[in-house]
């Protein structure tokens, strides 16, 4: 659909139009030239900020080591720069604050477990003493092998715990990883203490409590009383007898409490903390040797730049969660008289989502215009008469007639073309009829005081459709599973007016391969973005930015479109760039082979089917 033209465009509006200020978060820009710009978060060139990388310098960069569109590109300094940011901010805090304890936070592995971010936040967080959160043996051994023993980096182990899981973590103590068996159920606890006895090895124990603050947002059901996560007051004075017979309550030095993922508004996370520190306190009291306190995820990543308390954003800024924490924690325990524990969070989406960008290029267009066709003569109809007569009538007075008339008489159409008793030409002419009259509607629309409450939609049902060379399945799941919005926009041409309104498909045949809610500044979300034409024999390429959290590990293979590309890129301090690594996505043979098809079974299977039309003389 066509944009009417406003007042004079420039990179200041395609800033405003693309929301790019709110939620880019310092990371991303629009260069003069109009292409979108990655800034290196430490540059500190003496010119000031640097006019930081253009992300077509990186297309191109990829199209010369052959990998294609799309690719998932990675940013490096994005993930360092977060885990120093996350670090520094409880750092700073507690220091103003004097309070007592320190901050070792952890990364919880489920959020990105693709080998090079688990390398990368091991290395960035080594610093800080930053470690992982693990829900899984699998998990538990990518950990594990990455983390450098002689390291400060803690590991907590949530999730189910069988014998197995429980003597890793035993062991990795033993190696002087400072690893914790967080208490999940009921059932690991007698394990637990079986296997430190028979393997000799003291256990570092920690409590999961479930937690009855609730919590706004889409992940609220992890907290209330019907989680399924986390034991109950009177689960975790059963695990406070048991150890206490065993010998071993001083074993117990943890509490772990997760309110919920990517929480909108910090009032919640204030009222949280404030009931982890009632079972913190308690545990003391209880005599549990208490020194740590594991306040798990839910840091909220601002997807829409709102910076509201919706689901997709979040209230307040990194600085005040960090305070609101500490302070929360420091004036409840100091009030029973209780020393600060180190506080643990594990942020998973905070720390990488930014750092990872699908890209794409469009591949067709669908405009839902009128096209010349040739009229059909004698096959003339006088519903087509009827249409053609409303452009004696379309004024701003009558725009809400001539948009029923036009329905009427194109639904008109179609019924007699059902029952056979027109041709499909003369159905071809009213549709093309139609969209012209709603195209004289639209025109007409900006001169109205009131828009009609039908023609509400207007935008979205003439809105092109942009064809993404991408798997909404495979890139972004939650797109599709949970309505994520995430912000996507073209990232070049932006010095131009965008003058066309679309929804992005996919390349999969299912109607659910589409991205049709948009980041808006001014309303919840827009129906359409703002794009540009494509041009004869020009790429035009789109990115969707902020997938660095989940996206990876939830997609899956509908319609058999594997892996992206995937290339990792290193910004240098002043200027330019390197690519750190680069990983070819999955091939036709790799995807079926994820299928249990044999490839080498099916060329030779194959292979005997033209061996036969050869000797058919079908083929030559
Ligand atoms: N910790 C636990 C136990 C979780 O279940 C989750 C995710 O739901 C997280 C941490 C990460 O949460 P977020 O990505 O909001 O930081």
């Amino acid at each position: 659909m066509k944009i009417e033209q406003q007042a004079e465009w420039d990179i200041e509006r395609a800033k405003d139009t693309y929301g790019i200020k709110n939620w880019g978060n310092g990371y991303f820009d629009i260069s003069p030239e109009g292409e979108i710009v990655i800034k290196n978060p430490k540059d500190t060139s003496s010119s000031g900020s640097s006019p930081g990388l253009s992300l077509m310098e990186v297309i191109e960069g990829l199209r010369d080591r052959d990998l294609h569109m799309p690719a998932l590109l990675r940013i490096e300094n994005i993930i360092d720069h977060s885990i120093s940011r996350l670090n520094d901010s409880f750092g700073k805090i507690i220091e103003r604050l004097g309070y007592q304890g320190s901050y070792r936070g952890v990364f919880p592995i489920k959020v990105n477990q693709q080998a090079q971010i688990v390398e990368e936040i091991a290395q960035f967080g080594k610093r800080y003493g930053y470690g992982f959160e693990v829900g899984s043996k699998p998990e538990m051994i990518a950990a594990l092998s990455t983390l450098d023993s002689s390291s400060d980096q803690m590991l907590i182990c949530n999730g189910y715990k069988d014998q197995e899981f429980i003597d890793l973590a035993l062991q990795a103590v033993k190696l002087g990883t400072r690893c914790f068996v967080v208490i999940e159920a009921l059932s690991e606890l007698p394990i637990i203490i079986e296997r430190s006895k028979v393997l000799g090895i003291e256990p570092l124990i920690g409590v999961r409590a479930k937690m009855t603050s609730k919590v706004g947002g889409h992940w609220n059901s992890t907290s209330g009383d019907r989680s399924v996560f986390g034991l109950s007051a009177s689960q975790i004075i059963q695990v406070v007898d048991v150890l206490r017979d065993s010998d071993m309550l001083h074993c117990l030095q943890l509490l772990h409490c997760h309110l919920g993922s990517q929480i909108p508004n910090i009032r919640d996370i204030r009222g949280g903390v404030n009931e982890a520190c009632r079972y913190y306190a308690d545990l003391c009291n209880e005599g549990a040797a208490m020194k740590f306190i594991d306040l798990g995820g839910g840091l909220a990543v601002d997807y829409t730049g709102a910076h509201s308390q919706e689901s997709q954003s979040r209230n307040y800024s990194l600085d005040e969660y960090c305070e609101d924490v500490v302070e929360t924690i420091m004036s409840t325990l100091d009030s029973y008289g209780i020393s600060h524990p180190t506080i643990i969070t594990e942020s998973g989406r905070a720390t990488v989502a930014y750092s990872s960008i699908l890209l794409f290029n469009i591949l067709d267009v669908t405009r839902f215009e009128p096209v010349e066709i040739k009229t059909s003569g004698g096959e003339g109809h006088e519903l087509l008469d009827n249409m053609r007569s409303i452009f004696d009538y379309l004024k701003p007075a009558r725009v809400q007639e001539c948009f029923n008339d036009a329905h009427y008489y194109r639904d008109e159409v179609r019924e007699l073309f059902k029952r056979g008793q027109i041709g499909l030409r003369t159905r071809a002419e009213a549709e093309n009829l139609f969209l012209k009259v709603l195209r004289g509607i639209k025109l007409l629309l900006p001169e109205m005081d009131q828009i009609p409450k039908e023609l509400e939609g207007f935008d979205e049902s003439l809105a092109d459709i942009y064809y993404g060379n991408f798997s909404l399945f495979q890139s972004l799941p939650d797109s599709w599973a949970i309505d994520q919005m995430f912000p996507v926009m073209p990232v070049h041409r932006l010095n131009e007016e965008p003058d066309r309104r679309a929804v992005l498909a996919d390349i999969t045949c299912d109607c659910d391969g589409k991205i049709d809610r948009f980041i808006a500044t001014d309303r919840e979300y827009a129906p359409t973005l703002p794009v540009h034409s494509l041009k004869e024999s020009e790429e035009y390429y789109m990115g969707v930015f902020l997938v660095g959290a989940y996206q990876e590990t939830l997609g899956d293979l509908h319609n058999l479109f594997g892996d992206t590309n995937v290339a990792s890129i290193r910004l240098r301090e002043g200027g330019g760039y390197e690519f750190v690594k680069e990983i070819h996505g999955d091939t036709i043979e790799d995807v079926l082979g994820y299928v249990e098809y044999q490839p080498w079974e099916m060329k030779l299977r194959y292979r005997n089917k033209l061996e036969a039309a050869v000797n058919e003389g079908r083929i030559s």
